[in-house]
């Protein structure tokens, strides 16, 4: 295959064809520079240029304030799991509260166990995690070192329409890692806001973690090295090599979102008129397409739902392969399909798609009835 298909993968996923360009472009001498970004120095003049724009890019689409941190680390958001009970726990037994909305939050609540008490806020697992809590439903700890929440469940495709609300004094910690830049978010609201970049922010390698500073006061001296988040914040994440071609590519990415998008409210914009394209198809398909998630909790970027039978979804996913739009099948706990579409999707990407959906639908739908 030469020609690029429309790339619906959860993660690593589709990224801006600009962004591509210009990184195949310089691949073989940086402007200025006379060698690779792949060939450089993480302590040259010119790697610290790349990191302190990717960093001033972010603060500048997300508003973070100079009381808060940003941090490039490698591990995955499964080390940053660990990292965040480990280090906003302090010393003693500490208690950490989840709010369980799917699958990530269970994983992180699993890792979170090793190193404390982990209470649940809520739990969505009695309608097998296709909603929010509603007013009302949260239970908060006082006493938590943070209440952790998942800002958009990838698998399940629920996420949450703004900032988790009710924690009181407790720091929020968020796992924004497949809704991280696609919207404007209150980073005031959160202690920890973090996300791997590998759906919205770049390839895979690096993860973000923004941090209000006075938390880094809880990270004991005693931790290993690298899971200290204060060591990497006083090292502005140059403690050690950090993952330099990843982060050379979120600038590239936050660059084309300041520079072509125009910031995040029209990220914003434009995500929710391509995700209302998909759940119209859904809505309109007379029940031959069943979304999972209820209609107020609908992801802006994993939109899951469900075909009659096994066969019809394994043909949907066969023909439209057939068509270009690729990666389509849903996740193994969920079943049916998942079509992710993140910032780099482009419209026209989701418009084929619900044009297959509906013919998909014409078609199949005669033929069972
Ligand atoms: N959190 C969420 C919400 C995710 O979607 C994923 C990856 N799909 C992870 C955490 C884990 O990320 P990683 O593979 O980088 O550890």
């Amino acid at each position: 295959m030469t020609q690029r298909v429309f790339n619906f993968s959860p993660g690593p996923a589709v990224l801006p064809e600009p962004v591509l360009a210009e990184a195949q472009r310089d691949l073989m001498c940086l402007p200025g520079v006379g060698a690779s970004v792949l060939e450089i120095s993480h302590r040259s003049a010119a790697f610290e240029n790349i990191i302190q724009q990717a960093e001033l890019n972010l603060r500048q689409l997300l508003a973070i304030p100079d009381d808060y941190a940003v941090l490039f680390l490698q591990g995955g958001a499964r080390l940053v799991f660990s990292m965040i009970p480990l280090n906003l726990g302090g010393e003693g037994r500490p208690v950490f509260d989840f709010v369980l909305t799917g699958s990530w939050g269970k994983y992180a609540a699993q890792e979170a166990a090793k190193f404390g008490e982990v209470r649940t806020a809520w739990d969505g697992k009695a309608t097998n995690y296709d909603r929010l809590p509603a007013r009302g439903e949260l239970k908060f700890d006082p006493r938590a070192a943070f209440a952790y929440y998942v800002s958009n469940e990838t698998i399940q495709g629920v996420q949450f329409p703004g900032e988790l609300e009710g924690a009181g004094n407790v720091p929020v910690v968020c796992d924004a890692s497949s809704d991280f830049l696609s919207r404007p978010v209150d980073v005031r609201k959160h202690g920890l806001i973090y996300a791997c970049a590998q759906k919205n922010a770049g390839p895979a390698g690096v993860t973000i973690v923004v941090i209000r500073k006075d938390l880094l006061e809880r990270s004991c001296d005693s931790l290993p090295g690298y899971l200290n988040f204060k060591i990497h914040a006083q090292e502005k994440s140059l403690w050690n090599t950090p993952p330099t071609f990843a982060v050379y590519m979120v600038m590239l990415v936050s660059k084309w979102l300041l520079t072509d998008i125009g910031g995040l409210t029209k990220m914003d914009a434009q995500n929710r008129a391509k995700a209302k394209l998909l759940y119209d198809a859904i809505d309109d398909s007379g029940g031959f397409y069943a979304g999972h998630a209820q209609k107020d909790c609908r992801s802006l970027m994993n939109v899951t739902f469900r075909l009659p039978s096994d066969e019809l979804t394994k043909k949907f996913v066969a023909d439209a392969t057939d068509r270009g739009l690729t990666e389509l099948k849903g996740h193994r706990s969920v079943g049916g399909i998942r079509a992710s579409i993140y910032n780099a999707m482009p419209v026209e990407g989701v418009e084929k798609l619900r044009d297959f959906m509906n013919e998909f639908c014409e078609k199949n739908r005669k033929r069972t009835s």
